[in-house]
């Protein structure tokens, strides 16, 4: 595995708690001496678990020494980062090439090498001919093979996804990779054997439709508060519906995270390289980006616009639960956004202090959510933590006039109503 990052590291841990010898490779050093001293550089449950089992019995080793591993390696998985280029929507594909040109200099006897890393469409021929400069085209095989674990889910999604999605025309390959997740296709899961450049769009194409699904939920939430309605009630409505399914249909802050923001930009510009105007997905993006600023307004109105040394607490700061990933956020443009107007934030995450915020002014990390809350005028639910899902804010804040913001609709504003707490959720 190259680069042992959320997908990489998760990948390499469960191939290697499926009975395989895996290498895991990063060129951040720290990172792997933290690795191979037991510290595990990521929030992910389960993980470090299964890190130490297999770390133990020896079948997952962990390197800073690519050549070696690769020459040593038989299937050899791309794992670096594809962030968005710096002004552009495109992917930055500069890691992925970095890496591919170090192979190719390892290619000692047949080798399966596979993009787990998203990846747009045509980048295999890409790496295939980096690789044939140097080396015969017999000695390897360019893979796709998307992944599509969620953070905070991670183990149980790779060892038990939907689907495994290989594309490559060899046979040889797809035999060898077949083999390689039969323990997961004898589990129930579906392998589906297409061409590369499909399987590098399937990726892109269902992060997109997700990232679609929660901006319509959004939008309809929007429609709900000003027409008096519970959003969650048109979430259930429609869900029953299999054509519609029930999941992905909750508003909440925008979308954010490592993925839906980054690949429905690169998406937009593969299409546009081909001429083609995907336009529900520019306008999803569009409308994500405008959904803070929405959500910032109704806090503006929640404080009355007085907004100047007011103390807000955000509990969660991290785009979802389960996970210490900051990458894009909503609360990375909300909270600078409100110290700017003067006010105070304290902020409690379960995975700790963000770097993130370390440089504004009024920003305060709290060890707890007790202190977190104390003498809070408004507190914003951020991210849907289960350590948030049933606490005594009478009895936590001293404030008397205190306001909740729930944008994860995780109280029944029913009962905080009866408790006279002013109540506010998302769509209801
Ligand atoms: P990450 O940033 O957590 O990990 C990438 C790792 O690659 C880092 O540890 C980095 O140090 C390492 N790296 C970079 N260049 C290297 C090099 N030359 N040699 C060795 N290591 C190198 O990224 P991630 O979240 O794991 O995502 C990786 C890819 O998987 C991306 O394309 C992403 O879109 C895709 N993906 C991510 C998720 C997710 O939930 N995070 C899910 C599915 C797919």
């Amino acid at each position: 595995m190259i680069g042992t990052g959320y997908v990489g590291l998760v990948s390499g841990v469960c191939f290697s708690d499926l009975g395989n010898d895996v290498i895991c490779v990063d060129n951040n050093l720290n990172k792997i001496n933290d690795l191979k001293n037991g510290i595990i550089p990521i929030y992910e449950p389960g993980l470090e678990e299964l890190v130490k089992k297999n770390y133990k019995n020896n079948s997952l080793k962990f390197s800073n020494d690519l050549n070696d591993a690769v020459s040593k390696s038989d299937i050899i998985f791309i794992c670096v980062g594809t962030p968005t280029k710096k002004n552009s929507n495109a992917a930055d594909l500069t890691q992925v090439y970095n890496v591919s040109r170090q192979i190719r200099n390892s290619i000692n006897k047949y080798k399966i090498i596979i993009t787990k890393s998203t990846v747009p469409v045509t980048t295999g021929e890409e790496i295939e001919k980096i690789l044939s400069q140097k080396k015969s085209k017999n000695l390897f095989n360019v893979v796709s093979n998307p992944e599509f674990l969620r953070e905070g889910e991670a183990i149980r999604d790779f060892m038990y996804p939907d689907r495994i999605v290989i594309g490559t025309k060899s046979k040889k390959a797809n035999k060898i990779l077949r083999n390689l997740y039969s323990p997961l296709i004898s589990k129930g899961s579906k392998y589906i054997n297409t061409s590369r450049k499909a399987a590098e769009l399937i990726k892109y194409a269902s992060n997109s439709f997700l990232a679609t699904k929660i901006t319509f939920i959004n939008e309809i939430a929007n429609l709900c508060e000003k027409i008096n309605i519970n959003v969650e009630d048109i979430s259930i409505g429609m869900g029953f519906d299999k054509r519609i399914g029930s999941r992905f249909l909750r508003p909440g802050p925008a979308y954010g995270g490592s993925c839906f923001p980054k690949d429905t930009k690169a998406i937009t510009i593969t299409a546009n390289k081909s001429k083609v105007n995907l336009s529900v997905i520019k306008s999803v993006i569009k409308s994500n980006e405008n959904r803070t600023s929405l959500l910032l307004k109704r806090v503006f109105k929640i404080l009355q616009n007085k907004i100047n040394k007011k103390n807000i607490c955000f509990l969660g700061v991290t785009f979802k639960a389960n996970t210490d990933d900051m990458r894009d956020s909503p609360s990375l443009s909300m909270i600078p956004a409100l110290v700017k107007k003067g006010a105070k934030v304290n902020y409690y995450d379960p995975t700790g202090e963000k770097s993130d915020f370390s440089k504004l002014k009024n920003v305060f990390f709290k060890k707890n959510i007790k202190l977190a809350l104390h003498n809070t005028d408004l507190v914003i639910i951020h991210t849907e933590w289960n350590d948030f899902k049933a606490l005594n804010f009478k009895s936590l804040i001293s404030k008397k006039n205190f306001a909740i913001y729930d944008m994860r609709n995780i109280y029944s504003p029913e009962k905080l109503k009866l408790a006279n707490i002013k109540y506010f959720g998302v769509g209801r």
